[in-house]
């Protein structure tokens, strides 16, 4: 079922969701099973699966390096397929414009029609590790724009290279992000908002937020992203800070603030047991608050754990 179809049918209920990462290559599923378990009690009607762009190993080959170009967490689609499956859940795969070409992507998209997945994810990806600024793949899409017109292309019958009369065609709901602190690149947040728009207006059925600790920036962006026009779901996007080194990572990475009160909190806690402590209390203040106000979906970051997104949910559904 559609993301937005399960929102239309919660009347007024606000659902709980998450999203997940596939684990390195290598490891085993059922660690992702092991997380995923303890939070089926809240019944998440869909369950987010990440896709990781390609990155450089180095591989020394007798006192030479060997450059090579690898995904090291592979396996999203499988993923999402396999949980469908387990779970009888709905599940949401991340699709990127980094690292893929145009048809690579319309074979995901063919593969997800034929393996029963309504809803995609369509995003740009950031720039790979090496890169200060994202180049798009050769045959690639630059922006994620691009891809939802893709995506719409295809729910209308329009394959890459031609159109194909069928009474089959997809009809994929497609969830894009939005920035309550502004996308890193983005010149200003009336900027990026434009770009959020133009995205819904290709054919965004939803938002989902970056992470963002302090309420206020999620409901001015709301009301910004109202007044321009954007009128479907904005689902806020909740990250429970886990260790001392994310006051200065999340900033880093994600070019967003912290307020001074979780900062403190932080700064005071005397290992990463207790930060993780402060990091639900914080989340569920956040969520009950954002509940509260009526938002559709808590959707959480869980980063592969489970035990602090459970100690939440159980506090606030
Ligand atoms: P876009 O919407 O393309 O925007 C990127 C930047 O370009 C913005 O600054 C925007 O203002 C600007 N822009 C947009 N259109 C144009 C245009 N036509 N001309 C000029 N400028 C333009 N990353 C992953 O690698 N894997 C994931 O699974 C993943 N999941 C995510 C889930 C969520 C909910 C969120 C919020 C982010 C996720 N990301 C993921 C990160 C995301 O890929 C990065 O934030 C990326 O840098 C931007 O992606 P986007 O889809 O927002 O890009």
């Amino acid at each position: 079922m559609k993301v937005t179809d399960h929102i239309k049918n919660t009347k007024g209920k606000t659902l709980f969701s998450f999203e997940i990462i596939p684990p390195v290559k290598g490891h085993k599923i059922q660690e992702l099973y092991d997380n995923i378990n303890p939070l089926m009690e809240f019944e998440p009607p869909f369950i987010d699966v990440t896709t990781s762009r390609e990155e450089y190993v180095y591989l020394d080959r007798s006192g030479l390096l060997d450059k090579k170009l690898t995904r090291m967490r592979p396996g999203t689609l499988g993923i999402c397929a396999s949980i469908k499956h387990k779970y009888d859940v709905d599940t949401v795969p991340h699709v990127l414009c980094g690292g893929f070409t145009k048809e690579e992507t319309e074979y995901l998209l063919v593969d997800c029609h034929y393996l029963g997945i309504d809803n995609v994810m369509a995003l740009r990806g950031d720039a790979m590790r090496e890169q200060t600024y994202f180049e798009p793949t050769k045959g690639g899409h630059s922006f994620a724009i691009d891809l939802v017109s893709q995506i719409q292309n295809l729910n209308c019958g329009k394959y890459l290279h031609e159109v194909i009369e069928t009474d089959d065609c997809s009809n994929f709901c497609i969830g894009v992000a939005g920035y309550p602190e502004k996308h890193l690149e983005a010149p200003s947040l009336q900027s990026d908002l434009k770009r959020l728009k133009e995205k819904v207006d290709a054919g965004a059925d939803y938002v989902v937020t970056q992470m963002f600790f302090d309420n206020n920036k999620y409901f001015e962006f709301v009301a910004a992203a109202k007044e321009m026009g954007i009128t479907v779901p904005i689902i806020p996007g909740i990250k429970p800070i886990a260790v001392k080194r994310h006051l200065q990572l999340l900033p880093q990475v994600f070019k967003i603030d912290l307020p001074q009160d979780l900062i403190e909190a932080v700064d005071n806690c005397e290992n990463n047991k207790a930060v993780r402590q402060v990091g639900i209390e914080w989340a569920i203040q956040q969520s009950k608050e954002l509940k509260e106000a009526g938002v559709p979906v808590l959707h959480y970051y869980s980063m592969g754990k489970s035990d602090n997104i459970k100690a939440i949910a159980k506090a606030v559904f």
